[in-house]
Formats: C-alpha cells, structure tokens, sequence
C-alpha cells in the first residue's frame, strides 16, 4: 500500500525511492547517446560493429525511407525480427517516423499472425526472410499494405563468423521472394534514403509507442498500448535499480528476444539509454551463448530461468570464462535457488530475480542487484511503482503476509488495450493494474508470487494461454471437448498438457493431433501430452475446471 512504503528501507542507498525522468521519448535516449558516444560501439552482431552514430543514421535511414513509404504518425508498424541489427533500427526509425511498433514474435504461425495483424490494423511489417511465406499467405486478409523483407546477413560482414547463423541464413534464402511492387528490400531502403536528421512528429510523450501483444484468459492476444512515458519510465528504473553509473562502459548480452517487452526495455532500451554495447545473438544456444560471453565480455546478462538452467547443465561450461559478467536480472517465472547459486559461482557475477508483466511495460518489481535480496522472492517495487495485494473477490487489502492479488501502480502502466474498453476496465481502475497473480507481502516488504490468478501457463519463459490452443483443439471435427492445464517439467518449469474428449465414434492418435496443432499454432504452444478422457471436470454452470485437472496432474 502507499502509505507503508516499507519496502523503501531495504533499498541500497544509491537507489531513491522517486526519480526524475527527464527525458520524454525513447528516441530522445538514442539521440543522446550518439551525441555523446558517437565512436562506441552500440551493435555487436557476429563479427559486425556499429557505432552509435552509425546506428542513429541507419536510423534516419530507415525512418525517411517509411515516410516514403507512406507510413504517417499513429500507423502501426509491425516488427517480425529476430535480435539482429535490423531490429534495433526498425524499431528505432519506426518510432522515429511517428509509427506505433507492434512486436511480432517471427514463430507465430498464419493464423495468430492474422489476428494480430488485423487487430492492431498493421498497414508495415518488418520481417525476416525466413518467414516470408508465412507473411505472404495472411497478405489478402489483413490490412497489410507493404513488406520489407531483410536477412540475418544483411548486416554481416562475410564469411567471417557466419558458422552459427548459417542455418538460418540458407533458410532464407531458399524462400523465395519477388521484390517489387509492395514487397521491398530492408537494404535497398536503407542505402537510397538519406541519413540526415528526422524530427520525430509524435506531439506527447503520452502519445503510444508499443503495441505490445498479450494473451489473456478471454481467448486471443489483445495489444497492451504502451506510451513512450511508459517505457522511458521503465528504462529509467532500470537504470536506477542497476545504479552503476557507468554510462558508455556496459556491455549487455542480447540473447532476450527484442520483440518480447522483458527485452525490448530490460536489453535494448536501457543498453541504448546507457549507451552500452548490445551484443546480439538472434537464437537461444546455450553452447554459442558461453562461446560468446567468453568472447565478448559482456557485463550484463538478463535473462529467463530456462536460459540459466541450460547453461549450467551445459557439458562444457567449465571451459569458459564467464568472470566478464556482473549482473544477470531473471525475469518472467520464477527462478530456482539451486539455479542461482551455481551461476553466481560459475561467472562470480549477480545474478536477482524480478517480476514484471507486459502491461507494466514490464519490470514492477526485482531483488536489489547490490543489496540485499531474499531467496523465493521477487524482490521489492522498483522506484515510484505503488503496490497493494487485494482480496481478489471484495477488492479490499488484504493483512500483510497474506496471499491476495497483487496490484501495481507507477509511470510504467499502460495506458489500456488497443480498442477494448471493456478488458481495460476490468484490469485498470484509478491507475491500479490487476495483476491476475497471487502474492504476498513479508514483513520486511519483499514480495512473493504464490500462484497465478490467470491460468496461463509459462514454458520456458513463454506464456501460453490456455483458452488459445483450447480453441485450435475444438477446431478439429474428432474433438467434442478440449481443457489444456500446464503440468511441470524440468527443463521449460511448465509444459502444456491437453485433455481431449472426442466425439462418439470418433478416433484420433495424438500423433494426429500433434501434427494438427503444429500447423496452426506456434511451436511453444503445442501440447507435449495428451490424455483422452470420457468427460472433463466442471463447475454447475459447464464451465470446464482446470484446476481440478492441475491438482490431478500433481496427486499423479
Ligand atoms: P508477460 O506479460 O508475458 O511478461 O507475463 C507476465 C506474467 O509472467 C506475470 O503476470 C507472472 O504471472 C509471470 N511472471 C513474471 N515474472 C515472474 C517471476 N519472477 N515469478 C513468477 N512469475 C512471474
């Protein structure tokens, strides 16, 4: 609650409870790193560097080049990249030319690609080679109006260091594209257009940013509206929270995907705002992820639990040196202690849980990286962020210590969902965002997650909602009912389990059902297992309960 800010007692001195924010856009923290840093490196991306000022006027490159394009302040622009230089620089230069970015995540298949692009009336998108088909084919359907197409070597300098992408590159080039009319070459863009300045001609620093897709117990994704206040906010929380100071001297590992808001602000926007070096790996491996913190140096490593588990079980972690990094901030689930511990030993680093969800664009809470944090804790709000934990029935606070629904307030909220008054009302009230998870508070103001209101389910850092491949599974003619519930796995903390009740008469192997989602649903969504049952636990009403299912999952 606000008036019993005890958290701030346990904050390192260096850390103050309220900040300034003086700077309005996220343009305004490119700009201002190039000025002051021109000649440091902003990029690293398998052998390429780039400069800050190089950057910012690819930037402008990109940004005149959308104007041309016909892209005018408030369009959409959809980014479907891996962490490549291109993304930084689309993204950049969209908001540059006054776009709205919406973050498209390359792995969803046509059909999520559909619905996001027509709900967030997407008239760009940026994408990459590889999945230009999947582009192509939702074309006629959506607003789409143009593509521009890059590849992951667009930005290398060949041949050198081109082992690990290549696989990806000889991908994209066996699609194939006839450039031309609406479909244009990222490059070609870049090299014809100006870099002279561009005046960014977004009027408010409430005016949007991001439209950040988010899932949700009523079905399909819905865009959370980020402004530029959110995330300039948020960066500069992260700065504070960090408190090292040290401006043109980090280097930050970028293996968090750009078009995930953990990301996009914890990586890219603060190592931007920093003017640190972002060192970019466009796949999770955990073997080139060693090879490349013992060769790149980076002192800062965010990331998700599953990325630290894989490497520490990695065969040869041994091997390298991994003593460059100083901090890690863990995000997105929760983060086992065994997991931290062997990683603060392995790199002699940090390494803090945080919590935070897309619509708090996204980071609201983290143990102090320097101070003192508490195991099984996501740790205390970070600067200006308001908390109260509410009995989720009566709306009331709950005692202190107890288990209620957490709610946050601050400068990082969103502003609501892309047209959708009715979901905005039930998640935001008087600058109070619901956060659909379970929490309580401990006497020292260090908070916990207990359990999600929300059932979704988080695999491998990934979220998936449950109501989503429900609705894939009913689809298909064999399958009368479908309840899918998350059951714990090793390796991704959560996997997806479904529970089909077919129709009578009806067969169908799980074979069979795999194959069918695989098509229409991204990978991380698919069910790894499958039980048939003749009926489904329900409540009076029919509606089906899947927390029955989960507490049968756990009883075994
Ligand atoms: P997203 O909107 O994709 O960022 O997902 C946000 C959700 O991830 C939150 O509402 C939580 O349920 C979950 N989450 C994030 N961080 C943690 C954490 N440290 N521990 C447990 N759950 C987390």
């Amino acid at each position: 609650m606000t008036e019993k800010k005890i958290w701030h007692q346990h904050y390192p001195e260096e850390v103050p409870a309220t900040l300034e924010y003086p700077k309005a856009y996220l343009t305004d923290f490119l700009l201002e790193s190039a000025r002051e840093f021109p000649k440091r490196d902003a990029v690293h991306f398998m052998g390429k560097r780039i400069t800050y000022q190089e950057l910012l006027e690819d930037v402008y490159r990109f940004a005149h080049a959308l104007a041309d394009l016909g892209v005018r302040k408030g369009d959409r622009v959809s980014i479907m990249l891996p962490n490549t230089p291109q993304a930084v620089i689309a993204y950049y230069g969209a908001l540059f030319a006054g776009a709205v970015v919406v973050q498209t995540n390359p792995m969803y298949m046509e059909r999520e690609l559909k619905h996001q692009l027509s709900d967030s009336g997407a008239e760009t998108i940026i994408c990459v080679d590889l999945v230009f088909d999947k582009v192509k084919k939702v074309m006629e359907e959506t607003p789409l109006k143009r593509v521009i197409v890059t590849s992951i070597k667009d930005y290398l300098p060949f041949p050198k260091n081109l082992l690990y992408p290549l696989k990806m590159i000889k991908e994209g080039q066996h699609v194939d594209i006839s450039y031309g009319g609406n479909i244009h070459r990222f490059s070609d863009l870049i090299r014809k257009a100006p870099a002279n300045p561009v005046t960014m001609p977004v009027e408010s620093p409430d005016e949007l940013a991001l439209l950040q897709y988010t899932g949700g117990t009523t079905g399909l994704a819905k865009g959370a509206m980020l402004t530029h206040r959110n995330l300039v906010a948020n960066t500069v929380q992260c700065a504070a929270w960090m408190y090292r100071g040290r401006r043109g001297k980090e280097k930050t590992l970028g293996i968090l995907p750009f078009f995930h808001v953990y990301g996009m602000t914890v990586v890219m926007n603060y190592s931007v705002y920093m003017a640190a070096t972002m060192i970019l790996l466009p796949k999770f491996d955990a073997g080139q992820v060693l090879k490349t913190i013992a060769e790149e140096k980076p002192t800062l490593f965010p990331g998700a639990p599953t990325m630290y588990v894989a490497l520490i079980n990695h065969p040869d972690i041994e091997k390298y040196d991994l003593s460059s990094v100083e901090a890690c901030l863990s995000g997105s689930a929760p983060l086992p202690v065994e997991v931290q511990e062997r990683f603060e030993k392995l790199t002699g680093g940090r390494l803090v849980e945080g919590y935070g969800l897309t619509e708090a664009s996204p980071v609201t809470h983290a143990n102090p990286v320097w101070g003192r944090r508490k195991t099984g804790r996501i740790g205390l709000p970070w600067p200006d962020t308001d908390c109260r934990i509410v009995n989720p029935e009566t709306g009331e606070e709950v005692k202190q210590g107890e288990v209620g629904e957490l709610q946050v307030r601050g400068p990082q909220v969103m502003k609501g969902y892309w047209n959708r008054p009715e979901e905005t009302e039930k998640v935001l009230k008087d600058g109070w965002l619901s956060t659909g998870d379970m929490a309580f508070m401990d006497e020292e103001g260090y908070f916990a997650i207990m359990d999600r209101k929300k059932d979704v389910i988080i695999a491998g850092g990934f979220n998936i909602y449950p109501r989503e491949v429900e609705e894939v599974l009913f689809e298909h003619p064999a399958v009368q009912e479908a309840a899918v519930v998350g059951v714990p796995d090793p390796y991704r903390g959560e996997t997806v389990k479904a529970f089909i009740v077919l129709r009578e008469g009806e067969k169908i192997t799980e074979e069979e059902l795999d194959a069918y989602c695989r098509e229409r649903l991204a990978a991380y969504k698919v069910p790894r297992r499958y039980e048939f049952r003749s009926e489904l636990p329900k409540t009076t009403v029919g509606k089906v309960l899947r927390r029955v299912l989960v507490e049968e999952e756990k009883q075994g």
